[in-house]
Order: structure tokens, then sequence, then C-alpha cells
């Protein structure tokens, strides 16, 4: 079967610290949850519990307010006893309902109803997402209702895209998930190619994942759908839309297929989509790969939403030494930790830790212009210029600006670059704020 792959850039990204893809470990329940209000890309959900109010697992304690927003729920039973604020590394002042647990689980533990959504339309799927609180779990917290909504008003054919591309190998807990929630990926997937009125489902599988994409080859759709396997490239940035989106067009050009709009989401958000709409669940909890070279035992972990990062590690057996860099996401593009209270929250993919080695120390230098950077960008840009640039206090081309605004943050200049250079971070501060 033909692999298809971006044609330039790119690098093969390696790292022997992460967890190993072989199961998951269920994480304690935290005798304190720190439920944050965004957890999402929009503004914060408005509380609808107070301080001394009793919350059951799965119930509604802050509402979405409007575009970008989006429901939060309790994820254990227990007792509001704090309201928390932290300013976050984005700069983001966030809130945060502290609940102690307390009470019985309704859910976990229990045997689950299960509701059919066959006979339910493209809006009432819609609606229960919504409610759900239901966001892009694999990047910053899109609500999925908003993008729902969006794909809708399209009059052009929608394609739904099944994202099983490894490329980061920080993306440990999304395998994991892939092989024991299997069908809940699958449904899911289904479930919004219904909400979204697409009649094509495409699950992109990296080229490594061969067993999983034989999984894929023996489904058996639902009536009206049209599905497909599709091999693509391993290396990174390969699950990066515009990537990703270069290999489909040019395998719709190869087998004479009309994709229409790409609907792209990862196995996170389908499993939540499957669990919002078959077992009326919010995001209780969540695949987290901890890892890094200063953590003593890294694993995959299912984490309940709210628990410290701090408590995630010491089930990791804590730290061999003192870590220099604790952070979310991916080394490549993550997010600093301020402080180990800070909680998981729906879009913690993954928690490190590193130690000086790992980290590189020592301070950037000087760019010696060997090239590396533009040899493995895949906009095909000239992050040297674009770096020099952006810290230059006279901007003199739009030209240059121009190119900027093309950078999409992947980080393989950053991650090639023998002088250490925030190349990337740079670029993209630059371009966002248009000088
Ligand atoms: S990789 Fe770093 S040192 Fe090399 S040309 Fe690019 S910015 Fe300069
Ligand atoms: S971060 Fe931007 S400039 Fe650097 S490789 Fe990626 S797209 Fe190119």
């Amino acid at each position: 079967m033909k692999v298809y792959a971006f044609p330039r850039g790119g690098i093969r990204y390696e790292d022997t610290t992460v967890p190993p893809r072989t199961s998951s470990v269920t994480a304690f329940l935290p005798g304190f949850s720190v439920i944050p209000l965004i957890q999402h890309t929009g503004p914060r959900a408005f509380p609808v519990v107070n301080i001394g109010d009793y919350v059951r697992e799965g119930m509604l304690i802050g509402r979405g307010q409007g575009l970008g927003s989006a429901n939060i729920h309790a994820t254990a039973p227990g007792r509001v006893v704090n309201m928390v604020s932290w300013k976050t590394a984005a700069d983001i002042n966030n809130d945060a309902l502290v609940i102690r647990l307390e009470g019985r689980f309704e859910k976990l533990g229990r045997k689950e109803d299960s509701f059919r959504w066959e006979g339910l339309s493209s809006f009432e799927i819609q609606r229960i997402i919504a409610d759900m609180g239901i966001v892009e779990m694999e990047g910053v917290g899109a609500p999925v209702s908003d993008i729902l909504s969006a794909f809708r008003s399209l009059s052009e054919p929608i394609s739904m895209v099944v994202r099983c591309i490894f490329d980061d190998p920080w993306l440990a807990a999304d395998y994991v998930l892939c092989k024991e929630r299997f069908q809940a990926v699958l449904e899911g997937a289904f479930i919004t190619a219904r909400a979204s009125r697409a009649n094509r489902v495409i699950f992109a599988v990296s080229e490594q994942e061969k067993d999983l994409a034989g999984s894929f080859r023996t489904v058996q759709p639902p009536g009206g759908i049209e599905v497909s396997t599709v091999l693509v490239g391993s290396r990174y940035p390969q699950r990066n839309r515009r990537e990703l989106e270069m290999v489909l067009r040019i395998y719709e050009k190869k087998e004479g297929l009309t994709l229409g709009a790409l609907l792209i989401l990862g196995p996170a958000t389908l499993a939540a989509i499957h669990d919002a709409v078959k077992l009326n669940k919010p995001i209780l909890d969540r695949y987290v790969s901890v890892g890094g070279s200063a953590v003593k035992n890294p694993q995959v972990m299912k984490v309940r939403i709210g628990t410290r990062i701090g408590e995630v590690f010491a089930e990791c057996g804590g730290f061999i030494d003192k870590p220099k860099r604790i952070a979310t996401g991916s080394p490549l593009l993550g997010w600093a930790v301020v402080d180990l209270d800070e909680p998981i929250i729906k879009t913690s993919f993954a928690v490190f830790a590193l130690l000086e080695k790992q980290v590189g120390g020592g301070p950037s230098r000087g760019c010696i212009s060997c090239g590396e950077c533009r040899r493995v960008c895949p906009v095909g840009l000239d992050p040297e210029e674009l770096y020099k640039w952006a810290k230059s206090s006279v901007k003199t081309s739009d030209e240059t600006q121009g190119r900027a605004v093309e950078c999409h943050g992947c980080g393989c200049c950053e991650a090639v670059c023998p002088s250490r250079l925030p190349l990337g971070k740079v670029i993209q501060d630059s371009a966002l704020r248009g000088n």
C-alpha cells in the first residue's frame, strides 16, 4: 500500500525518555481536585456552584460562555472548598474550583447505560456534545460543537479524518488509547460523521502503525458512510493540519475522489465524543504520557481531570534529581508548568520533567549560518532570516513579514539549531504581533 508523506523538511523525532506504549495505568483518585474554568480556547466558563456546595460526579459546575468556551464538570463527587486563581505560562489568568473528595461515585466502577445515537439528528448530537463540554483534546481545546457548526454551514462535501498519526513520541498516550479503546474511537468517528453530515471517514494512520491500520481496514461502517484507510508518513510534523491536508489532497487526486472539506480529529477527542453521546458522560479523565529524564518510572496513565501534576509525577516514582524544565505537551511545543499544583486538564496529553542534560543547558549562542533550520522547515521558510528579522528593531520588509505568518510553529528548526536559538517561538510571536 502506498504511503503518502509531505514532500519536504520535517524531522525524525525520537526520545528515549517517553513512557512505553504498552498499556495504561489508572492513577489514584485525588483527595482534592482542582478544576479550571478555562480548559478551552475561548472565555472562562461561568461558575454555577458556590463554595460549600456538594457536587456529584459529572455535574455541571461551569457554564460555557459563547464561541470558544465550553461547559466544565466535576470529575469526582465532593464539596467545593475553595476557588483559586493563577497565571499560566501562556500569561492567561485562570480560576479553578477546588473540590474535596467525599460522597459516592455514580459512574466510576458501575455498569454504564448506553444510549442509541443512530436515531438522533445532527443537531441533537451536537447539543449533547456541547452540553458535555467536549473539546479538541489533542490541541488547544477548541470546542467540538463550534467545529461542527462551522462544518455544517459549508455547502461542499465533508470528509471526517481520524488522525492516528504518532509522529511525536510524546503521543504515546494517544496510541495506547487507540489500542485500548478502539471501538469507542471508531464509534466516535461515525457519530461525528453523522453530526457534521460527512459521508466519508478516512483513517489516516502513520506507516509504522501497520497493526492499527489493519484493524481499521476491517471496519464495517454504518449505511451511507464510506470508509478508507490511508497510510501516511511518520516524519514530524505529519500530524499537523497543513502537512496532513497536503498528503490527503495527493491521495484524493490519485484515487479520483472528492473529499471536500476535511474535519480532522484525534482519537482522544473521538473517544470523548463517544462517551458523551453513547454514555451520557462528560470528560472525567484522560490518557496522559508521563515521562522525561527526571522521572523515575515513565508511564501512560489514565488520570482524572483536576489531579495535580505533582501527584501524577509522584505516582511515577517521583524525580531522580531536580528537574530543569517541567511542561505539558511535547518538548517541541510544550507549555511550561509554573507550579506542580497545576492540574491535568482536558488538553494535557503529556506531562514531562527534564534534567538539565536533556534540556541542553547553557545559553543560546549566535547564529553560525549552518543552514540546518532551512533544511528541516516543512513550509520552505528560511528560519534564520525570519529570526533575524523578528529580532531586529527596524522592520523593513512586508514580504518577510508575509512569510513569517506562514510559520505554524512546529519547532523543527529549533530542534536542529546547534546554537539553540528559540527560532519558532520568536518568529511566531513576531508574526502574531505584526512587528
Ligand atoms: S540552524 Fe541555527 S545556527 Fe544554523 S542557520 Fe539556522 S539559526 Fe543559524
Ligand atoms: S517553526 Fe516555523 S520556521 Fe521553524 S520549521 Fe516550523 S514552520 Fe518552519
